[in-house]
């Protein structure tokens, strides 16, 4: 496993929440590196949607596993001497026995392990996962369609399967712990400020810190959105509790490698 505090201590130039070609990314891994490269950048982590059980276009296949380590083998071999390039895995965590702790996942030689909840049960049928991660319009159009418009539900479930799999293990690293706080905060405006959604933060962040995970602070939707997961508000707590973060910016494109982590790592010293 790789020494985060040692990279955190030693450069603001890191990225370890990179999305390519292997699934939902926008440029082949190659033009990462190159960009990062030219960034400065010394640490680059890949992290490809990982295979899951369910239906989602979003999702590395299995079968693409291996052309995936044979890839960043290769481009160790040729730009190796330039930046240090980690393989990792954005592993979902569907439900007990399907997520990061399976198996399939621990056998797999990665680097180290982002673990993300992206679909939750649907209200009358907890065995069919839905996406919850998508853009707006289509997070609402699922509210309606496989959750009865209820939007308490939806953020319960997010944070409870948050914590189920915090319980479960086999990863390193917690990705963007609130990430349902934008998309419910646009269908009700105010609700991520009700003290019963604070604490479900709350609850977790202490679940997290009991089983010594790594948080990310997740910085892709800062320029458009305004917004980091987890959300500013929590920044304090992070560093009074002397959380070990990393701040990622969840790339799906080269230029944007470094968006929105300069703005963070200084908001995070400042506090
Ligand atoms: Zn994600
Ligand atoms: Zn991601």
């Amino acid at each position: 496993m790789i020494d985060f505090q040692k990279i955190t201590r030693e450069t603001d130039l890191y990225n370890l929440h990179t999305h390519t070609q292997y699934c939902d990314g926008h440029a082949p891994m190659e033009e990462f590196v190159t960009e990062a490269i030219a960034m400065g950048f010394t640490h680059l982590g890949f992290t490809p949607h990982s295979p899951v059980s369910v239906e989602s276009p979003c999702n590395m296949t299995r079968e693409q596993v291996p052309e995936y380590f044979d890839e960043i083998n290769r481009l160790r071999s040729v730009y190796g001497d330039r930046i240090n390039l980690y393989t990792s895995m954005e592993i979902d965590y569907l439900s007990v026995g399907d997520g990061p702790a399976d198996e399939y996942f621990c056998q797999l030689p990665l680097d180290y392990r982002i673990g993300s909840v992206h679909f939750i049960p649907a209200i009358d049928n907890p065995s069919e996962m839905v996406d919850i991660d998508g853009k707006f319009p289509a997070f609402k159009a699922r509210m309606t369609k496989h959750f009865d418009c209820d939007i308490v539900y939806v953020v319960k479930t997010f944070f409870s399967q948050m914590m189920a799999m915090v319980e479960g293990g086999g990863f390193d690293i917690v990705g963007h712990m609130d990430k349902i706080g934008f998309n419910a905060s646009q269908y009700l405006n105010g609700i991520d400020e009700e003290p019963w959604y604070d604490k479900l933060v709350i609850d977790l962040f202490e679940n997290i810190m009991d089983h010594h995970l790594v948080i990310e602070i997740n910085t892709k939707a800062w320029l458009q959105r305004n917004r980091f997961y987890p959300n500013l508000k929590y920044f304090g707590m992070l560093k009074r509790f002397n959380a070990p973060v990393v701040v990622n910016s969840d790339a799906h494109y080269p230029t944007l490698l470094n968006s929105g982590r300069m703005e963070a790592l200084k908001l995070l010293n400042v506090l």
